[in-house]
């Protein structure tokens, strides 16, 4: 590395990974000197945790999003920009960018993440939208409100029975989390809305394709999650996987269930960075990662986070989870500083156990520390004050802390907002 010219390092993805890298960064820029440069397709952190909450209007975007910009003003050092990367010359060290820019790197952290996958049917994701982006959330906000409205409209009573179905496809923590919650709006926090449909009447159905729901907690753990569901009035199909999605039904084990609102919370797949190196990547579209977090014969290119898998957890896959992603994104900022003082030993990377959180409606939730399990109103608890410990900055943590409490004390949801128009097609 060069004393002379400020080393480069370029982070794609400010997401947990990438802050993570940045916010592990400070302080090294003055000796020997150091440029980083932060490369987003959006200008803003997402707490992803929480998006479920603003996809059934609980919180508001802003509560859950921050500029990135903003966050990362009083680092002189970094120069945020917003741009969408296409590419990498791993030979020549740049970024590509899909306006045809290039940026030069020294070094190079690749934190792009994940999106919702369907395995194979990417012609489903009109009809079934995920939930990854604040769009999607207000996407998936629009389509259960304009549900209601229609079906308050209905005269007929099968279409009427469609428009208050609501699917959730993937009995992971998304789809338990979005499951409560929709159960919770639809059963208790609307039914005084509306005159001419009950939304108690609602129905909320989870499918999930294995045999129970939560598979990466432990079976009682899953077992406590299905009967706090079904308490909510949730209605869940094991061992079922959905065979087609369309604009008004959804069909799973030979069956056709009439819904407007399917949801998709089964599966990832990893942005493309694999593709962008010309490595191998595995099934979900992941990067093989060498112990330090590098590609194999490239040690100034690191990939992070979603985007990357690595048997670095007493020899188990690190989970794609914030934590993990943070994790990493520390490391990686070490392993630079160390080498800006000149040693350049690799260390591997190994993932320290944070929990594995869901929860289940506003009073429930399941814990798993490995060394102890917690379920019920204390892991809610738990959960909650985790989550708003996590969320960046004093007011938000305010805020959101206030919306819940309010939403626990009164039932009211500020949040139910229809914006935008609605763009599903029409399927055959
Ligand atoms: C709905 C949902 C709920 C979740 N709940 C939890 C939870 O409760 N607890 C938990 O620990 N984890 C949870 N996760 C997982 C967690 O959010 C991820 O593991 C974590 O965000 C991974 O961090 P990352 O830095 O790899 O990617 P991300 O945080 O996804 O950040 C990737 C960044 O890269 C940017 N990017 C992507 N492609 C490009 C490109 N081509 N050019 C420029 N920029 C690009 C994106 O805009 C984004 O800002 C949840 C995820 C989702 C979707």
């Amino acid at each position: 590395m060069s004393a002379a010219a400020p080393h480069h390092v370029v982070i794609v993805g400010a997401g947990f990974g990438g802050l993570a890298v940045c916010h592990g960064l400070a302080g090294a820029a003055s000796r020997p000197g150091l440029r980083i440069t932060v490369v987003d397709q959006r200008n803003h952190h997402l707490f992803q945790p929480l998006l479920y909450q603003v996809g059934t209007a609980v919180l508001a975007t802003s509560e859950i999003a921050w500029p990135i910009r903003h966050l990362l003003r009083r680092r002189k050092e970094v120069t945020t920009l917003l741009g969408v990367v296409g590419g990498i010359d791993v030979d020549g060290r740049h970024v590509l960018l899909e306006d045809g820019a290039a940026l030069h790197f020294d070094s190079l952290v690749l934190a792009t993440g994940a999106r919702h996958a369907y395995f194979g049917h990417d012609e489903w994701e009109p009809y079934a939208p995920g939930l990854k982006t604040l769009e999607d959330a207000t996407s998936i906000r629009r389509r259960i409100l304009l549900s209601l409205e229609r079906a308050e409209r209905e005269s007929d009573p099968e279409r009427r029975a469609a428009l208050l179905t609501f699917v959730i496809v993937g009995g992971g923590p998304t789809g338990v989390e979005l499951a409560g919650a929709i159960a919770e709006l639809t059963h208790q926090n609307l039914r005084e809305d509306f005159r001419l449909i009950d939304t108690r009447k609602a129905r909320v159905l989870l499918i999930e394709a294995g045999p129970r729901i939560l598979s990466s907690f432990t079976p009682d753990l899953s077992d406590y999650a299905q009967r706090a569901l079904q308490r909510l009035g949730v209605e869940i199909q094991l061992g079922s996987a959905v065979t087609d999605c369309n604009d008004h039904a959804v069909t799973y084990g030979g069956q056709v269930v009439a819904a407007d609102v399917i949801l998709w919370a089964a599966g990832v797949r990893a942005s493309p960075a694999a593709a962008w190196l010309g490595m191998p990547a595995d099934n979900a579209g992941r990067m093989k990662v060498e112990p330090d977090l590098t590609i194999p014969g490239h040690p100034e290119i690191f990939v992070i986070g979603d985007t990357a898998t690595i048997n670095a957890w007493h020899g188990n896959p690190v989970p794609g989870i914030a934590p993990a992603a943070k994790q990493m994104g520390l490391h990686v900022a070490q392993t630079i500083k160390r080498r800006l003082q000149g040693d350049m030993r690799a260390r591997p990377f190994r993932y320290r156990n944070s929990g594995n959180l869901a929860t289940i409606g506003k009073r429930s939730a399941v814990i798993d520390f490995g060394w102890i399990k917690i379920r019920g109103w204390l892991a809610w608890w738990i959960w909650g004050l985790a989550h708003i410990y996590f969320l960046i900055g004093l007011r938000n943590r305010l805020a959101v802390a206030l919306s819940w409490l309010w939403i626990y004390l009164t039932g009211n949801r500020s949040a139910c907002l229809i914006t935008q128009v609605d763009h599903r097609p029409k399927s055959r």
